[in-house]
């Protein structure tokens, strides 16, 4: 497995390096640690013809983290470097958790906040060699007409599965996203489309150059939990963040966010009004059993997850509740 032959540019600033994705519009993509776009080149996916190595720019590595203040961190920030400022470890338990359950370290080490929240969805169909998908016909994602999985589906069900997004957005975060002519921010949220032949709304020439996470994170309670077939190093089968703001004793919000159960994460509505003013001492373990319940039942309904990866479509559905049943319980409980 080789990659293709193709131009390989390393600019040093923002604007250069936005110059060349305009420039090299249809035939260029962004590079950043290259841990999920490399190997998917060298199968033949993500085809390109030009490569725009982002982190020769300096600035886009910063993180500035200090407790109560917002947390802007650069698009080819690591995910390594994020999680490790000692005021995120201690604190933002969900995004710490969701960082170190990325890959293997390497991966943590190499791979970015921007190419972790652009990484492509994933099918079994998809992530093969090119001698194996020859001999299968094409899907929405490789050219085709048809979901290989959901034959009669009018669009890709390939799994968007990145540990971060969920975590990201259950914080309430937002991004940046630059291009040469205009710069927008929008709730990561909104980023995704739901579809995953093309899972973001990215638009050729943009760049994610910021996640900003707000000052509110600092005052919740979070955790993270992913369902995964080896410990050591796997993509997420299902995973949950749940965010908890709470004040004078009493829940506030909740924030329940879901990832590779669907073409993009999932931010689950209406998890907040169910634990609304509930005093936190009275959330014995028995009490979240059934608030979990409740929970499970609203976010399976915004859920789908279909045969593209190796554990099935209903245990990945049951493991939903069970694994919201573990996060309330590390926050509340444990
Ligand atoms: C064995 C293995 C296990 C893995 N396990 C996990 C896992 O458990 N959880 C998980 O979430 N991921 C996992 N990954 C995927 C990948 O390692 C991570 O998602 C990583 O964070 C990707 O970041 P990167 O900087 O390497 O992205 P790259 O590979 O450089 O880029 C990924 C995509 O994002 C685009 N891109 C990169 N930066 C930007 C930017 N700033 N703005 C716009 N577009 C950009 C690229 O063009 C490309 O399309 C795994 C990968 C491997 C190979």
């Amino acid at each position: 497995m080789t990659l293709p032959a193709l131009e390989y540019y390393r600019p040093q600033t923002l604007k250069e390096g936005l110059t060349l994705l305009k420039e090299q519009a249809g035939k260029v993509r962004p590079l950043a640690g290259g841990t999920d776009l490399l190997n998917n080149m060298k199968v033949g996916l993500n085809p390109a013809e030009v490569l725009v190595d982002l982190t020769g720019i300096e600035t886009l590595s910063v993180i500035e983290c200090s407790v109560d203040k917002q947390i802007i961190a650069g698009g080819t920030a690591t995910i390594w470097n994020l999680i490790h400022q000692p005021e995120v470890k201690k604190s933002l338990t969900a995004l710490y958790q969701a960082g170190i359950g990325v890959g293997a370290v390497q991966h943590q080490q190499m791979g970015t906040l921007g190419g972790n929240l652009c990484q492509d969805t994933r099918c079994w169909f998809y992530n093969q060699t090119r001698h194996w998908r020859k001999s299968h016909p094409l899907c929405y994602k490789t050219g085709g007409d048809q979901c290989l999985v959901m034959k009669k589906s009018e669009r890709c069900h390939a799994a968007y599965c990145s540990d971060l997004a969920p975590a990201l957005i259950a914080y309430g975060a937002t991004i940046k996203l630059s291009s040469l002519e205009s710069e927008r921010i929008i709730p990561l949220a909104e980023f995704y489309t739901g579809e995953g032949k093309t899972p973001t709304n990215i638009k050729p020439g943009e760049i994610i150059s910021e996640i900003t996470i707000p000052q509110s994170a600092w005052k919740t309670k979070s955790a993270y939990i992913k369902l995964r077939s080896r410990k050591s190093i796997d993509f997420p089968q299902a995973g949950v963040a749940v965010v908890v703001s709470e004040e004078g004793g009493l829940v506030m919000d909740v924030s329940l966010a879901l990832t590779a159960l669907e073409s993009g994460p999932v931010l689950a509505k209406g998890i907040g009004e169910i634990f609304r003013g509930l005093k936190t001492e009275d959330l014995d373990a028995g009490k979240i059993s059934a608030l979990a319940q409740e929970c499970a039942a609203i976010a399976i309904k915004n859920v789908l997850p279909v045969a593209n990866m190796s554990y099935r479509p209903s245990y990945r559905r049951q493991m939903v509740g069970v694994l919201i049943e573990e996060t309330l319980k590390k926050i509340f409980v444990q």
